[in-house]
């Protein structure tokens, strides 16, 4: 059941195609900010249930990271392990056909779950504009997402959060929850400005290390060996007990509710930084906030990667992309944690209060 409120969804189009068998959905939350911008996913399960709960989380990022956009997420029916590649072409070529009544003056795609680059290049041809999504190849303007806009954000939110708690970034220990496309840059922009990275996880496991350990060596582990429980000089320990590591800080890169109720008395950080999205509950984060654990919600530390799509659509360079994920993560993390301080509310609740005023202040503007 999709739960409409004074926000959204505003739209919700439902399509199929009698003659790929394609059907998919595109819910719109908001377009009080300007276009809904959201990725497209495709999964055998995916339900409009589910694209509207992220769609709503999108109203969100985007509205606290300031970026004329609302909030949007569609998604394709299908188990592209069981298409052949022109299959899975043509549903994408049909779903792009059917956007055309939405897209791009009211919905903005990008890739999510097992859509690339290749299938938003269709994609935007289907539509027939280059406006139409972002994560576009870079032959046609697109900005990669191999750059690691996102790690590169959680990194500045770290950074403020540091400052904010009086921590100089060269005396810290930090223990970084994955190895992918955040987790990697998080640990390669820490380790340049000489922060003791004392664990990594990846999926097989943790490894640990109080001395330190090298970046370097960590990512040529990963890239020969498949997984940095190889890296020789430390200790392996199983996924979860990363929760366990003594460090100051704790960067989440990987999966969804890491961690749970029951971890919260083991847990030892004085920060956290949720790069990956929801990686606990609110009441989770509740308690550790009563705790004294400063958290930077997810939505305020991982904006990198919708900051970076935002200098796509616009044109924008790699180099004002940087530019603008810095900036813009730097602003709207400092702006979250002092506001919280000041208020003596968590961060979370802080963040979703400017994001939802936002939100509501402009659609009182514009609605008749
Ligand atoms: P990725 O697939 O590149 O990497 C995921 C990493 O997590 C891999 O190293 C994998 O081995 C590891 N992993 C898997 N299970 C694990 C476990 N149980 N314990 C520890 N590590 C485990 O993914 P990514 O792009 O780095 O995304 C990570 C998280 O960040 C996801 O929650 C994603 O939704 C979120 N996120 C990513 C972006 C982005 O631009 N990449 C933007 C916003 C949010």
């Amino acid at each position: 059941m999709v739960d409409y409120d004074e926000v959204g969804p505003e739209k919700i189009v439902d399509v199929y195609h009698p003659k790929t068998g394609m059907r998919g959905f595109v819910v719109i939350d908001s377009n009080a900010l300007g276009p809904a911008k959201g990725g497209i996913r495709m999964t055998p399960t995916v339900s409009v249930d589910e694209v509207a709960r992220l769609a709503r989380a999108m109203t969100w990022k985007n509205a606290l990271a300031d970026l004329p956009f609302g909030g949007g997420k569609s998604g394709i029916i299908g188990n592209d392990k069981q298409m052949s590649v022109d299959e899975k072409k043509d549903f994408v070529r049909a779903f792009g056909d059917a956007m055309k009544v939405v897209c791009p003056d009211l919905y903005v795609a990008a890739p999510d779950m097992n859509m690339a680059e290749e299938e938003m290049e269709i994609f935007s041809n289907a539509v027939g504009s280059k406006k139409a999504c972002t994560g576009k190849p870079k032959e046609i303007g697109g900005i990669p997402h191999e750059l690691g806009s996102t790690g590169f954000g959680v990194f500045h939110a770290l950074k403020v959060a540091c400052e904010h708690k009086n921590f100089e970034l060269k005396d810290v220990s930090v223990a970084i929850e994955g190895f992918g496309n955040v987790g990697w840059f998080v640990a390669k922009y820490l380790s340049e400005v000489g922060a003791k990275i004392v664990a990594v996880s990846d999926s097989r496991g943790v490894i640990c290390n109080k001395e330190g350990l090298n970046f370097e060596k960590l990512a040529e582990t990963k890239k020969e060996k498949g997984t940095v429980t190889e890296y020789g000089d430390g200790e392996v320990l199983p996924s979860h007990e990363i929760l366990k590591v003594e460090a100051d800080i704790f960067v989440t890169a990987a999966i969804p509710d890491l961690i749970k109720e029951n971890d919260v008395d083991n847990m030892k950080f004085k920060i956290i930084v949720e790069g990956s999205n929801i990686p606990m509950t609110s009441h989770v984060e509740e308690l550790l906030y009563n705790r004294g654990v400063l958290v930077v919600p997810d939505f305020v530390a991982n904006a990198g990667g919708v900051i970076s799509s935002y200098v796509e659509y616009i044109g924008g360079s790699v180099d004002e992309m940087w530019k603008m994920v810095e900036e813009k993560v730097v602003k709207n993390t400092e702006h979250v944690l002092k506001t919280a301080e000041d208020k003596k509310c968590s961060p979370r609740e802080c963040a979703l209060e400017i994001a939802k005023k936002r939100v509501l202040d402009k659609c009182k503007i514009c609605r008749v």
